[in-house]
């Protein structure tokens, strides 16, 4: 589920906004955690796979069940 493009997205039914910048366009990744990086994150009871935002303008990263997660596109 990688985009070559900037998305946002809504989780929660609340559009995703940047925690540190406060926009809201989003570099997606889909990542499988291995079982000790789930640790680290303290996630070991969820599926080890993540979706990734990473903020277009100042890289903050946030970390979201993929089944959670509905992304847009600019064209979508
Ligand atoms: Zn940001």
């Amino acid at each position: 589920m990688a985009t070559s493009e900037p998305v946002w997205a809504v989780a929660g039914e609340r559009t995703v906004t940047c925690d540190h910048c406060g926009q809201g366009w989003f570099w997606s990744r889909h990542v499988v955690m291995s079982s000790s990086t789930a640790t680290m994150f303290g996630v070991d009871a969820f599926s080890p796979e993540a979706a990734v935002l990473s903020c277009t303008s100042c890289g903050r990263l946030a970390l979201f069940e993929p089944r959670a997660l509905q992304l847009f596109t600019s064209t979508s």
